[in-house]
């Protein structure tokens, strides 16, 4: 049976690329000629300052510690908006180099705070081409993450800083960066430091260890090495623009040629008021075997690691807590089925 056509796709004008609007010329003068100077909007309640260089914004940050760096302000815009908080002082920091330098290593790649999510994701990518693939566990981990964070628009604009130092509990990031052992550096007027990204780094709600005047510069993520195993998971209302509901990063390491754990690691998002580490399970872990026995145990520690009161914020918690189980179950029978084609 033949189908009705609902419209006639003959009719389509062809596109022609080359007849798009120009970019503006003036602008690219503007950008090639303007020597960089600090800029300042004032408004009604706000003042919005653009230092031009990262020497100028660390002076800015030491004398306004509670000034937020406003980045892609997916999250500063809508507290803004709908939970009426208000900034006297805003610092934009987008035009400060440093923040978006990009520095491979043998060990792995540093990635500028002020990075994308887009752009670290197509970073990765680029990666993933270049590299053996036992190295990029992590990054296919996180690639898979970001796929899947927000929609392109907030991804386009959203900062891995951003991300990071908002400390959110559903943050699908932070628990992947926390178990691929990945570290920040810092800076403020007083100088640098490096900082791990590991259960230490999120205090509470919103809240990371940096001091109010530190700014994060960039962020570390390693390649893996020769028996370790990246995997992340997350489960939201929808698959795509939604925040998750449960979301975690895990990471295993073997000794060589064997099934024994030298090293493991757990991280969740979505189960607390910051991104948390079921360290006691990975404590039940570390040193055995992964076999039946060790992971039936891990799942009984888990889920008495892991508790919720009935009266959790966010609500559906028997089914937040089956989630964490299930993901770990998922996580096993990845790791089994590695194994197995390693002839372990
Ligand atoms: C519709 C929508 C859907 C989303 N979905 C998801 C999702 O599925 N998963 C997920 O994980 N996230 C999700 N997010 C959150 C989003 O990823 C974060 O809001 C974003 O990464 C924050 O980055 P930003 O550059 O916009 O931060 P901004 O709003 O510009 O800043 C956020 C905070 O970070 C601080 N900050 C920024 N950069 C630095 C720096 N270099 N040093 C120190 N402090 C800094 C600022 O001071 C501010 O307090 C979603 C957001 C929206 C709006």
């Amino acid at each position: 049976e033949e189908k009705p056509q609902l419209f006639n796709k003959e009719e389509f004008l062809p596109l022609d690329p080359t007849q798009e609007l120009i970019f503006p010329p003036e602008l690219i003068l503007m950008s090639e000629s303007a020597s960089p100077q600090s800029l300042t909007f004032q408004g009604e309640r706000m003042r919005w300052v653009s230092p031009s260089s990262l020497q100028e914004l660390l002076q800015l940050k030491t004398r306004n510690p509670a000034a937020p760096l406003v980045m892609g302000n997916t999250n500063i815009g809508p507290d803004i908006k709908f939970k009426g908080t208000v900034h006297p002082l805003i610092i934009s920091p987008t035009r400060v180099m440093e923040l978006f330098e990009v520095t491979q290593t043998p060990q792995g790649v540093w990635v500028g705070a002020g990075c994308s999510l887009s752009e670290l994701q197509s970073l990765l990518e680029k990666l993933l081409l270049q590299s053996p693939l036992e190295k990029t566990e992590l990054f296919r981990a996180l690639i898979q993450q970001l796929g899947n964070l927000g929609s392109q628009q907030i991804r386009n604009v959203a900062s891995l800083g951003g991300n990071i130092m908002s400390a959110f509990p559903n943050s699908d990031l932070n628990p992947v960066l926390a178990a691929g052992s990945c570290r920040v550096s810092v800076i403020s007027n007083g100088g640098r430091r490096e900082v791990p990204l590991d259960q230490n780094f999120f205090v509470s709600f919103g809240k990371t260890i940096l001091k109010p005047e530190e700014i994060l510069l960039s962020v570390f993520i390693p390649f893996s090495r020769k028996g370790e195993f990246v995997r992340a998971f997350r489960q939201a209302p929808r698959k795509e623009s939604s925040f998750s509901t449960v979301t975690t990063g895990m990471r295993v390491f073997f000794s060589e040629g064997s099934r024994v754990v030298q090293d493991v690691s757990i991280y969740y998002g979505g189960m607390g008021p910051t991104t948390v580490s079921a360290s006691k399970t990975c404590q039940a872990i570390t040193s055995r075997r992964w076999d039946e026995e060790t992971l039936s145990r891990a799942y009984d520690i888990l889920l008495e690691e892991l508790v919720l009161p009935p009266s959790a914020p966010g609500g559906k918690v028997e089914f937040r807590r089956s989630l964490t189980l299930s993901f770990l179950f998922k996580f096993n029978l990845e790791v089994l089925q590695r194994l197995r084609d390693m002839n372990v």
